[in-house]
């Protein structure tokens, strides 16, 4: 496999031994032609995670187990390595960033994080990052600790898992967390009233009320002696 030029190389790469780059320049070509290596991406705290790939659990269950391995070509069946979640909740991931690179087929994203070592807490955090299209599907990883060369470390998972959590939040949001968006005009102003006249009912209750279909007034229903003469008009009534 031949260079490409036009790509940026991280100290990281040239670093590697030349059968790990091998397969990591097959990566960087599933990112696109010419992408640079993402660990020359800033990695910076990304408060905005709005382009995060729309990452869910059968997308990482799909990656991490049933995706052949590109040394063995047996599927990676990294059950271990979905403790990662355990990482997330512990607070081990932070720095998360989203980068957006675009390509003739379809939008990729690359999401660079970093993970804390889980065997020395005084080590230098680790860096993943995964590759995914937008709609989740996860193309390729990589990890800087000596398990990421075999793409499903705990670290990938830890990261995977913190998408999928921005998933999930952000559909949460969309119901709930917007402007009132499913719910009736607020109340602005409450009149006064005689007690008699106020409304004690539940809210159920109102809303059954509300939504009880209108029933024909059968006039046979009406007792006579309910029926008031109407009197006929004065004057000045007529005159209007
Ligand atoms: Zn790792």
């Amino acid at each position: 496999m031949s260079l490409n030029t036009d790509r940026v190389y991280s100290s990281y790469y040239e670093a590697m031994e030349e059968k790990v780059k091998t397969r990591y320049l097959e990566k960087l070509d599933i990112l696109g032609e010419g992408v640079s290596d993402p660990y020359t991406f800033d990695v910076v705290e990304s408060r905005s995670l709005s382009d995060m790939p729309s990452i869910e659990y059968p997308d990482i269950y799909n990656y991490l187990i049933n995706t052949p391995s590109p040394y063995t070509k047996e599927e990676l069946k990294s059950y271990k390595s979905l403790m990662g979640y355990k990482y997330l909740l512990a607070g081990w991931v932070s720095n998360i960033s989203v980068h957006k690179i675009l390509s003739e087929n379809c939008d990729k994203l690359v999401v660079l994080a970093r993970v804390r070592h889980s065997q020395s807490v005084s080590a230098p955090p680790l860096i993943p990052w995964i590759a995914a299209e937008n709609n989740g599907t996860i193309l390729c990883a990589h990890c800087t600790c000596m398990a990421g060369l075999g793409e499903a470390c705990s670290h990938i998972s830890a990261l995977l898992f913190a998408a999928e959590a921005h998933t999930k939040l952000a559909q949460e949001t969309s119901c709930t967390s917007e402007s009132c968006k499913w719910l009736p005009p607020s109340m602005q102003k409450v009149k006064f009233a005689p007690i008699s006249d106020i409304d004690f009912c539940a809210p159920v209750t109102k809303r059954r009320k509300l939504m009880k279909p209108l029933q024909p007034i059968k006039l046979s229903s009406i007792s006579r002696s309910s029926i008031v003469p109407v009197s006929s008009p004065c004057k000045d009534e007529m005159a209007m």
